[in-house]
C-alpha cells in the first residue's frame, strides 16, 4: 500500500478491524477505509466499509460516515466510547 495513503488511513478516527453495534443492533466490523481525493490531490472524503453477519453471510455497506460510527459508539457519558476518559465513572 502507498505509504501516504496508509498514513492517512491510520489517521482516521476508526481503524480497520474495530467493531461497534449499529442502531439496528447489528455487530459491525470495519473492513476497509475508502479515501477520496480531488484531481489536485486534496483529500476530500473518508468512508468506511463495514460488514455485519446475517444468516451466516457477511453483509457489506460501502458508504458509512465517520459520524455514523461515532454516534453508534457513544458511551453513557456522551463521548465516542474509545475516546472516553470517564470509563468507570458513574453518572
Ligand atoms: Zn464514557
Amino acid at each position: 500500500m502507498n505509504t501516504l495513503i496508509k498514513n492517512l488511513a491510520d489517521s482516521c478516527r476508526f481503524k480497520i478491524g474495530e467493531t461497534y453495534t449499529n442502531r439496528k443492533g447489528e455487530k459491525c466490523t470495519i473492513k476497509d477505509i475508502r479515501l477520496t481525493f480531488s484531481a489536485s490531490g486534496e483529500w476530500i472524503a473518508t468512508k468506511y466499509v463495514v460488514a455485519h453477519t446475517f444468516m451466516g453471510q457477511e453483509i457489506f455497506e460501502y458508504d458509512v460516515c465517520d459520524s455514523t460510527i461515532a454516534k453508534a459508539s457513544t458511551c453513557k457519558h456522551g463521548y465516542v466510547a474509545k475516546e472516553c476518559k470517564l470509563e468507570g465513572v458513574a453518572l
